[in-house]
């Protein structure tokens, strides 16, 4: 039977073992450096080349398949405890040398973006793996925190007929005719106009004001036309909802919940993390001294764990802005005033340079949030909050919910969204409504945050975004 690597490595010498993978180099007609995938390291396997044909040696390439039988021994070079002795070796798969020359399996540098075109090939180089097994690891910690604070995983719908979010722009979903005009929305195959999420948001707070804790985990869509390195057109979200919580609980589960995560991640994935902690200081050498980030990804991750974040309130975050100067003499591109939405350069300074830690924005402007956010006091904020994080920006967004019937019902009103397309929702708060509060994680967010990847692309296995489809 086949062992995996990652386990391999930890066994004592000497053991009979048998192990499949990839050929990563082979040098001197004595040593293969055999990946699996299963980690980061491969594992050397030594070859005496009198004990196998020339058949067999002419396919011992970069890029080949193999599987290998042999015994385990105390390695003395290879910087590992431990090496294989291979003894008999089957070939699974060749590889074309010629044609390798031409992809990203070839040993030397490529860019970011030769990578992601060759997105088929792209998860067998260290760097994809490291940040694919890592993606593995958060998504399992993410079950395990809820589970282990007993929410329940809920599933809302991909397709959904609600136009109420008011998230971004939605993706159309339909059966009928491409190219025909006047065509018949009644006749589509919903017999209503439907589109794919954009949050599962409402649906979860249906979900909430029955079993009380709950939280969904699943694709999300948006038609964002901008192409910017954080924005995807699908993404995986991640929305907690809580009953009987209000605003603060709300936030100090989100600190607590990323915090979690970053440590699990600590925890879980050393090996993978120093090779891209190593790789972000290598890659940062090259920029300008200010450019450069002052912590590795390591130290950031640590930095975020050992601190409080800072939690204001929009109109001081304004205030703080207002009397700032961004660059020694320039001001914002965008200016700021009470009642303006944040920009990311705003967050940016907040974040990077004024507190240089995780900040929480709260009590937003009524009029620049969701109509479902709970109106404060004052009658001009709601209780939104934002959670900024550095080299990031926002990666949470949330609100303590409008659970009262009458102002719900004015908001839409304000918001102008039709009550009879959210007829369901606004009836949870006819019928026992509790104060409820919860927040949406974008995960490629995160997985950009713990794996200092600095554009979105690069931590999705196959990203869409404007014009770009494949695979
Ligand atoms: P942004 O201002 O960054 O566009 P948003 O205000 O549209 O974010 P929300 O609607 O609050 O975001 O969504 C919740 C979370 O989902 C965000 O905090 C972010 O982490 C993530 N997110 C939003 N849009 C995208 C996207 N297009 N691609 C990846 N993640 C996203
Ligand atoms: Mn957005």
């Amino acid at each position: 039977m086949n062992k995996r690597i990652i386990d391999i490595l930890k066994l004592e010498a000497p053991a009979e073992i048998e192990v499949s993978g990839w050929i990563r180099s082979f040098r001197g007609n004595r040593f293969i450096a055999l990946n699996d995938g299963s980690c980061m390291s491969s594992l050397q396997i030594v070859i005496d080349s009198n004990s196998f044909s020339k058949n067999i040696l002419d396919e011992l390439n970069n890029g080949a398949s193999i599987n290998v039988k042999g015994a385990l021994v105390d390695s003395l070079g290879s910087g590992q405890k431990v090496e294989l002795q291979g003894e008999e070796i089957k070939i699974l798969g060749v590889s074309n040398q010629e044609d390798l020359q031409k992809t990203i399996l070839q040993p030397k540098k490529h860019s970011l973006e030769k990578l992601r075109e060759q997105g088929h090939l792209r998860m067998r180089t260290n760097l994809f793996g490291a940040v694919f097994r890592i993606r593995h690891h958060m998504a399992f910690a993410i079950h395990k925190y809820f589970n282990d604070k007993g929410y329940f995983y809920i599933h809302t719908p991909v397709i959904t007929g609600t136009d109420a979010e008011g998230a971004g722009e939605t993706f159309r979903v339909t059966t009928l005719p491409i190219g025909k005009e006047n065509i018949d929305l009644k006749k589509d195959f919903f017999g209503k106009p439907t589109h794919l999420t954009v949050s599962g948001q409402l649906e979860a707070e249906l979900a909430a004001l029955a079993l009380g804790k709950v939280y969904t985990f699943g694709p999300t869509f948006r038609a964002e036309n901008s192409n910017t390195t954080r924005h995807l057109a699908e993404f995986w979200m991640i929305e907690p909802e809580t009953a009987f919580a209000d605003i603060n609980q709300n936030i100090n589960l989100g600190e607590d919940f990323l915090k979690y995560l970053i440590n699990y991640g600590l925890e879980h994935c050393q090996e993978d993390l120093h090779f891209l902690s190593d790789r972000g200081v290598k890659e940062e050498s090259q920029l300008p001294k200010d450019k450069r980030n002052e912590l590795s990804l390591m130290e950031r991750m640590q930095m975020v764990i050992s601190n409080d974040f800072e939690r204001i309130t929009y109109t001081k975050a304004v205030e703080i802005l207002l009397k700032s100067k961004p660059h020694k003499k320039k001001q914002f591109k965008y200016p700021v005033s009470w009642g303006v939405d944040l920009q990311s350069e705003h967050e940016k300074f907040l974040v990077e340079k004024h507190f240089k830690k995780p900040v929480v924005i709260v009590d937003y402007p009524k009029e620049i949030k969701a109509f479902y956010m709970r109106e404060n006091s004052d009658g001009k904020t709601v209780a939104a909050m934002d959670i900024l994080f550095p080299g990031i920006g926002e990666i949470v967004g949330g609100s303590q919910r409008e659970e009262r019937h009458d102002v719900l019902e004015k908001k839409c009103e304000e918001f102008n969204i039709p009550k009879e397309a959210i007829w369901w929702y606004l009836e949870t708060r006819k019928f026992g409504t509790v104060p409820h509060a919860g927040f949406g994680l974008g995960f490629e967010r995160l997985m950009m945050f713990v794996t200092g990847m600095t554009n979105i692309r690069d931590v999705i296995p196959f990203p869409r975004t404007p014009n770009n489809a494949e695979f």
